[in-house]
């Protein structure tokens, strides 16, 4: 349970932000809202596979985004299982789970990020480790703004790193999803 928070104070740290930084959450960035939180604030498609990133405030500043600049970092020690396209960026696929409570089948997936290039699968990621830059919706003319998506999904059967695309993680019926919040 505490793991989330702690994760959000690394967001902050990795961005010169102040440690009283308020994260703000609208409803649709939670796991499994059918609500949007951008543009027309409508309906999702498919409920939502994990928790958005992106609105913060700053001691007595006004709310403000993470823009393409920001940097993500990892939430722990882990091994990169496999880098892939998603409706907007990369997403970097990690296992945390060998130095944690976590079973290796549990994974996190960081998504819409521009990944720094030498990550590759195979490669060990520190905890707090910068990882990426958040992907500039801009460049796909989306009413998106940049934000970090973070999905925690167990796995039912054991993967290889190629089969971990989001062919699979929006796939509920062969996923789990873990909320992020709760980790
Ligand atoms: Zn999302």
């Amino acid at each position: 349970m505490e793991r989330f928070p702690q994760y959000l104070a690394a967001m902050a740290r990795a961005n010169n932000l102040e440690n009283r930084v308020q994260w703000l959450f609208y409803p649709g960035m939670l796991q499994d809202s059918s609500d949007k939180w951008w543009d027309d604030f409508g309906r999702r498609t498919t409920a939502h596979e994990g928790i958005d990133i992106c609105f913060f405030k700053e001691n007595k500043k006004k709310i403000t985004h993470l823009t393409k600049w920001a940097q993500i970092p990892a939430m722990d020690k882990g091994l990169i299982l496999n880098r892939c396209e998603d409706f907007l960026g990369e997403s970097l696929v990690i296992t945390h789970g060998k130095f944690d409570r976590f079973s290796p089948e549990v994974i996190f997936v960081y998504s819409h990020l521009k990944i720094k290039k030498d990550l590759t699968p195979g490669c060990w990621v520190q905890k707090d480790q910068i990882i990426a830059r958040i992907f500039d919706t801009s460049l796909k003319q989306s009413k998106l703004p940049p934000h970090l998506h973070i999905s925690c999904i167990e796995l039912s059967k054991k993967k290889t790193g190629d089969d971990l695309t989001w062919n699979l993680f929006s796939d509920r019926k062969k996923v789990n999803l873990i909320n992020p919040v709760f980790i």
